[in-house]
């Protein structure tokens, strides 16, 4: 069965019919079907409920990055509404799936909605997804799960793969708290204007970024936050060229531009938050003494240090350290 135990109970209550939760108890049953659709696929037999809308996570990469449930709903759903059907396609044909498909982008959310409504009514199940991970974070979706949801028909997630979330897994970032931010503002007025709103959170920022603004961002970000904070660049995430890489906001741009490989993929970019008091502001003796225990220590030794001698934020220290590092290596 495809459900999870409670998923299963609450459908059970809910919607089945006495030889339907006779299958749930003993799956080698077929079921006389109401309200329920079955269908082979390459897992086995299928049930799941009808007129239903599957919001399923795609991997965002590596292919395999799919939940054997995902695999599982697209397998048994009437309809997959994709972003883009041909990307959707590549993903099907790699799990050995085939399935109608209907375009569900940008430009048409809403008339796709109003089908993919009519579909639920006739007891169809659709299953949304997008290009890449998540459905609705940064992407379409949410205009479709709106209307399906206003118009009495459930909608059940299906999760996976989401960029933001595998960047901060592999950050090592120790702060608890983060703000998805997504995709600035393309042009550079908006975009530091939206910064300068996010300047003060204390919370690790996360934003998405394409190749082609990703010079230019990086220079607004330093422009406005301070070239202090600790960056964490996540690019190409579970695919060849993954790079996670993490540095001084203050040499993010130098670290790009040595090598036009960096500049490509997409990317996903984590700061550290406004630390609290004077952003930024380390005190003089810290400072003093992290520069002389730079010296003859290796970075975080030094840091560790410098934040037990001085009572300084240690967060503060290994960004100021970062920043120190990079400006000897491009001075030599
Ligand atoms: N819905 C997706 C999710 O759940 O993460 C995000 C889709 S959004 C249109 C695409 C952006 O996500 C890219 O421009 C990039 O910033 C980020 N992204 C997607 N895949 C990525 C990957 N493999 N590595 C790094 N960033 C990625």
């Amino acid at each position: 069965m495809i459900h999870t135990p409670d998923e299963q109970n609450s459908y059970t209550k809910q919607k089945t019919s006495k030889s339907a939760r006779q299958f749930m108890k003993h799956p080698g049953l077929l079921p006389s079907t109401v309200g329920l659709k079955n269908e082979r696929s390459t897992a086995g037999f299928r049930m799941i409920p009808s007129g239903t809308l599957y919001v399923v996570a795609t991997p965002i990469g590596n292919l395999r990055d799919i939940s054997l449930r995902a695999l599982d709903i697209l397998a048994a759903v009437d309809v997959i509404a994709a972003e883009d059907t041909r990307t959707t396609a590549h993903l099907l044909t790699h799990h050995s799936l085939a399935k109608k498909m209907m375009a569900s982008h940008r430009h048409n959310e809403c008339a796709t909605a109003k089908k993919v409504v009519n579909l639920l009514a006739q007891g169809k199940s659709v299953a949304l997804v997008t290009d890449a991970g998540t459905p609705g974070i940064s992407d379409p979706g949410s205009i479709l799960v709106t209307l399906v949801r206003d118009q009495g028909y459930k909608v059940v997630p299906i999760p996976g793969a989401n960029a933001a979330v595998c960047a901060l897994s592999a950050a090592g970032i120790v702060t608890p708290n983060f703000l998805f931010y997504g995709f600035l503002p393309v042009s550079v007025g908006p975009r530091r204007r939206e910064l300068e709103k996010l300047k003060s959170l204390p919370h690790t920022l996360v934003f998405y970024e394409a190749p082609h603004r990703i010079l230019e961002c990086m220079a607004d970000l330093a422009e406005v936050l301070g070239i202090r904070r600790q960056l964490t660049i996540a690019r190409e995430l579970t695919k060849l060229f993954e790079t996670i890489h993490t540095c001084a906001l203050g040499d993010a741009l130098g670290w790009l531009q040595a090598d036009v490989n960096r500049q490509k993929g997409e990317f996903v970019l984590l700061l550290s938050g406004a630390e609290s008091g004077n952003e930024g502001e380390i005190n003089d003796k810290a400072q003093r003494t992290l520069k002389l225990l730079l010296k003859d220590l290796p970075l975080k030794q030094a840091v560790g240090l410098a934040a037990e001698i001085s009572g300084e934020s240690r967060n503060k220290l290994y960004a100021l350290a970062l920043a120190l590092k990079g400006e000897a290596s491009r001075n030599k």
